[in-house]
């Protein structure tokens, strides 16, 4: 009888024989010296973690205790959440961050972004999140803010709060939405300087060609990112917004005067759009930088029907976009340049919010732990290690969020036979740790 469900050691064999998962695994290491539970060991109980998609660190310690999962990862005993915390805190980043460039590597030469490429061309987004926030607990890398709020009496108080925020950039043409490389925000730095930091280490892990186009959120729209995208040959494609204030007002000045330069309808699902669009090609980006830009802008109405108290009306709300683009209009009409425009807004949706939602990238569980292993400062001095346990935490999601999605759309013919759910694969494979032990342990 052919199986009609997913199993561990299925796949298990997909990440090694297509990611070498078992020689990444090996790699890890973190601050503790000569621990009993290995650092490879620590990496797997979180990955699975993510893969069977456990709400919080405590699901995740109680499956510790009671399956055979310390078994299945290679621990040598059971362990607990302190064991993980502890060694997370300390963890080396360096070969997660490998791993996830390999496993990008290799997801690229297997054709996973191949499919919906828009003209024949590859698309990354940029995008910032903020990762979790608190009143109470800080850390050195926190960022801070004073926040109004309302105290238990109903008074209004101005208080500190502490938070990380971070910047990802991620493939969204395909179906497969795989994560590249991510950057966290310094104390006392804004969003787009750690989205320089991090686009100007791409081509470093990647090779610049890896993508083709860049869609960029209006707070982009700078220069150094003009001057950026050009020296690496990417292609952009940016929201503009009042913030670019001269030429989003010389852009819609110009439309005004002018009939649309095409106009059409979209269907999708039960929404009607009714699209008018412009497009120039050249207007001076900003006053000190007056080189000139293409802008096109749609002026779009979408016509929903909705019931109301049993009947049918019709419902219309109007929108307006923006963006400036590098893209040739050739090549590239404005209807296109439009459609990508709209894929980076779906990025905010699908993307880092979609882990924060349904991964529960939200907990804060290793931040600002005080218990952390020392080592030896450049004075000779014992002290502890800096806290990398959320940027190490989310190196170990986007992981685990690129292999499951690749097995999911791409690798799973039981997925396609059975229409199953994302998280109904999550419990298939949840579900083999607490069956017999395995006979053959994921890493070795
Ligand atoms: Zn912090």
């Amino acid at each position: 009888m052919k199986a009609h469900s997913h199993s561990l050691p299925s796949f298990c064999t997909y990440l090694n024989k297509g990611f070498d998962f078992r020689a990444h695994a090996q790699r890890m290491s973190d601050a503790r010296h000569d621990p009993d539970i290995s650092p490879s060991s620590v990496f797997l109980a979180l990955f699975h973690a993510f893969v069977f998609r456990l709400p919080s660190l405590q699901q995740l310690d109680a499956e510790l205790g009671h399956t055979f999962l310390p078994q299945w990862i290679g621990a040598q005993r059971a362990f607990r959440d302190d064991t993980l915390r502890y060694s997370l805190c300390g963890f080396d980043l360096q070969p997660l961050e490998a791993m996830l460039v390999d496993v990008n590597r290799r997801l690229k030469r297997g054709k996973a972004f191949d499919q919906d490429r828009v003209q024949g061309h590859l698309v990354a987004a940029l995008d910032g999140i903020e990762v979790l926030s608190s009143f109470s607990r800080c850390c050195d890398s926190c960022l801070e803010r004073r926040v109004e709020r309302k105290n238990q009496a109903g008074q209004k108080i101005c208080e500190t709060q502490y938070y990380h925020r971070a910047v990802g950039c991620q493939m969204v043409h395909s179906p497969v939405k795989s994560f590249l490389a991510v950057e966290w925000l310094r104390p006392g730095e804004g969003e787009d300087t750690a989205a320089l930091r991090l686009l100007s280490r791409l081509p470093d892990l990647y090779g610049s060609r890896f993508f083709d186009i860049l869609l960029l959120d209006a707070l982009y729209a700078q220069t150094p990112f003009l001057e950026l995208a050009r020296k690496f040959g990417w292609d952009l494609v940016i929201t503009l917004k009042q913030n670019n204030r001269d030429l989003y007002q010389s852009a819609v000045r110009l439309f005004a005067s002018r009939l649309p330069d095409a106009t059409f309808t979209e269907v999708c699902d039960h929404k009607t759009y009714r699209v008018q669009i412009w497009d120039t090609a050249g207007l001076p980006f900003t006053l000190d930088n007056p080189e000139p830009v293409r802008v096109v802008r749609s002026e779009e109405v979408l016509e929903r029907n909705r019931y109301r108290e049993g009947k049918r009306a019709s419902h219309s709300t109007d929108y307006e976009w923006l963006w400036i683009s590098t893209l040739p209009t050739k090549v590239f009409p404005p209807a296109t340049v439009r459609q990508l425009g709209h894929s980076r807004w779906k990025n905010e949706n699908n993307g880092w919010m979609d882990l924060t939602q349904h991964w529960a990238l939200k907990h804060g569980f290793v931040h600002a732990c005080r218990h952390r292993p020392k080592q030896l400062d450049a004075s000779g001095q014992r002290v502890q290690v800096p806290n990398r346990g959320l940027p190490a935490v989310t190196l170990i999601l986007l992981i685990a969020f690129a292999l499951s999605s690749n097995f999911l759309l791409r690798h799973s013919k039981l997925v396609r036979l059975y229409d199953l759910s994302a998280v109904a694969v999550a419990r298939q494979l949840y579900s083999w740790i607490s069956k017999a032990p395995p006979s053959i342990r994921a890493p070795d």
